[in-house]
Formats: C-alpha cells, sequence, structure tokens
C-alpha cells in the first residue's frame, strides 16, 4: 500500500501562540453526581459480554464488578461502585506511553517512527503490520504500543520500565505498582505479542531489543489501577497535560492534544469509528474492562466493567461513557446553532 501522508505538521508553535480553546464547562456538581449515579443504575443490570480469557488470570475477574469515576479539570471527582477495585491498566496504558514518548522525542519523529492512523484490525493483528508498508500503524495497538515501548527513555531495559512506571503515577498522583499475578500470567502466554515484536524488528520498525520491549510492555499493562486512578489520569490529559489533583506538569500541552487525536481514531481498535461517531470524544480500553475518555477543558471519565464485546471493549464502559457523554455536553463535534 502508498503511504498517504500529511508530511507538514501545524505551522505554530503553542509555546508562543496564546492558548485558545473550542470547549465549555461542564454541568454543576450536583448535577453530574446525579448523571454518573443515573448511569450506574441504568447499566448495572446489563450482564451482556464475557470477560478476556486469553490472559489466563484476567478470567478471575467478576463480571459483576462495575465503577465510575469523573474527576473535573480542578481535580474534583464524582465516584460510583466499584472505586476501589484493582485491576491491570492493560491497554488503557498506551496513549500514556505514547505522550511520555513523544514528550521525550518529539511528537512529529514519533508519528513517523510510530504511525497515527487506525488499523481497521484487531489489537493483536499481525495482517495490520503485513499489509502496511510503515508497519506500525498507530501507537494504541499492540504492534505500534511495543514499538513506542521500545523508544521509551532509558538506555537499559530497567531504566525504560523505571521511566514509564515513574511517569504513569505522575499521570495517577500515586505511585503505582505491577500485579506480580498479572504480569507473570501474561509473560507465560504472550506468545503473541513476542512474534509481533520479532516481525517489527526484522522490519527496521522496532527500537529496542525484541524480547526487552516486549517484557517492559508486559510489565506495563500490569500494572494496578482503580477506576479513580483512571480519571485522574484522563483528567490530566483534559487538563492540558496538567495533573489536576496534584498540579504537577506531566506533559507540554502540544504533546496533550496530538495524543487525544490518536485516541480519537484509534482508542478502541476496530470500532474506533462507531465509538467516536457515537460518543464524540478519545477514548482508550483495554482488556481487563476499564475505559477512559477525555474531554478536552473539561476533565476525565472512567468506568471498569470487565465484559467485553468482541473487539474487547467493555460493553458497560461503552454504555455509561455514551450516556454520560450526551448529558455531560462531552461530545467534541456538538455545536447549536449561534
Ligand atoms: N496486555 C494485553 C495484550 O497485549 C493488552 C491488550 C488490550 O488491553 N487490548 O494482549
Amino acid at each position: 500500500m502508498t503511504k498517504l501522508t500529511m508530511n507538514e505538521d501545524l505551522p505554530f508553535d503553542e509555546t508562543t501562540t496564546p492558548p485558545r480553546v473550542s470547549t465549555g464547562d461542564l454541568p454543576t456538581a450536583a448535577e453530574i453526581q446525579q448523571l454518573v449515579t443515573e448511569a450506574y443504575e441504568l447499566y448495572r443490570g446489563d450482564h451482556s459480554g464475557t470477560v478476556a480469557d486469553y490472559i489466563p488470570v484476567l478470567a478471575e475477574a467478576s463480571p459483576d464488578l462495575f465503577g465510575i469515576a469523573v474527576v473535573g479539570p480542578r481535580g474534583r471527582s464524582f465516584e460510583i461502585g466499584d472505586v476501589a477495585a484493582r485491576f491491570s491498566i492493560q491497554s488503557v496504558s498506551k496513549p500514556f506511553v505514547f505522550a511520555l514518548v513523544c514528550d521525550a522525542v518529539g511528537y512529529e519523529e514519533a508519528r513517523q517512527r510510530l504511525g497515527v492512523n487506525s488499523t481497521g484490525f484487531p489489537f493483536n493483528s499481525l495482517m495490520a503490520v503485513e499489509l502496511n508498508t510503515e508497519r506500525t500503524m498507530n501507537p494504541l495497538v499492540n504492534a505500534g504500543a511495543i514499538a513506542t515501548t521500545s523508544l521509551a527513555p532509558g538506555a537499559t531495559a530497567d531504566e525504560k520500565w523505571a521511566s514509564i512506571r515513574q511517569r504513569l503515577s505522575m499521570f495517577a498522583g500515586r505511585e503505582l505498582t505491577m500485579s506480580e499475578e498479572v504480569y507473570t500470567s501474561e509473560s507465560a502466554t504472550n506468545l503473541r505479542n513476542q512474534g509481533i515484536a520479532h516481525l517489527l524488528q526484522s522490519y527496521g520498525r522496532l527500537y529496542f531489543d525484541p524480547d526487552e520491549a516486549t517484557d517492559i510492555y508486559t510489565r506495563q499493562c500490569s500494572l494496578d489501577v482503580t477506576v479513580h486512578d483512571l480519571a485522574v489520569m484522563a483528567a490530566t490529559l483534559a487538563n492540558g497535560g496538567v495533573n489536576p489533583v496534584t498540579g504537577e506538569t506531566v506533559l507540554r500541552p502540544g504533546v496533550c492534544r496530538r495524543v487525544l487525536a490518536v485516541m480519537a481514531s484509534a482508542g478502541l481498535y476496530e470500532l474506533s469509528g462507531d465509538w467516536l461517531y457515537q460518543i464524540g470524544v478519545p477514548g482508550k480500553s483495554g482488556v481487563s474492562g476499564g475505559i477512559v475518555t477525555v474531554a478536552p477543558g473539561k476533565g476525565g471519565l472512567a468506568t471498569y466493567s470487565p465484559p467485553l464485546d468482541a473487539a474487547g471493549n467493555s460493553i458497560r464502559g461503552q454504555l455509561v461513557t455514551k450516556y454520560l457523554s450526551e448529558r455531560l455536553g462531552l461530545n467534541l463535534f456538538a455545536s447549536v446553532p449561534a
């Protein structure tokens, strides 16, 4: 396939251009709390979908676990359900690792080396690598994500892992640790990801040792989080890269908007178009049942519910996000006549 690309990036520099944004405010605190509660009550009885089992330990998660968290641009949170339940972050880590790599190598170089277009294939597809001459099409499916991890700052595997864990902890506003159980279970069964990494290396599109890159990627996916952590991480992306709870600057705003662009086009794998069409905001799902949604300038939303659809996206998470996107006014494409 021939590469079609927009070669020039936007000809302005966010560091010198005054900030202009296209977003408004969330409803009042009381309204948010009520809508979050309504969404929870409305969908807690939905038992469709299946819990992922291709990583053996994930199959043990209760299908009844269900939590919702919203964190606003000034750090206020609204939560309901199993908000203290811990689960492995899985693919929800991908946009955050892409963000730190953009910060390290520059978002334009990251685009050249990793790609930013959706693949139209499942998250662990080898066909997507074979059929596209660029090989990695975006950082939010496994091939591009492993390549992204291979670009993380650090000369050794330990340094790369430390930089990923440290930066994801800054996004969450607390020190994140890895679930040894998930890491061991996934490491014993991730032959497909090892295959992807070696295939990418054969095409010169991996930037570190393939086995070590896969191992760091598996660690990153095994970081333990709660739905509250994910909402704070999402809110940091919604807030121009500054964590609204800790006040810490995690990313430059120019990086943040590029990360959100890739989440909008590729965050829900082959269903990314359906997601954007129905919900209208950048999101990212993971196979343990988490979804983060980022409403730029307005805040972050996270859901946790393990039963998934065929593409690997949490079913209750999609329903809740659609419900709240409409009622909280999150859809980026919505306008009313002037
Ligand atoms: N660690 C998982 C994998 O590589 C992540 C997949 C996902 O969450 N979609 O298979």
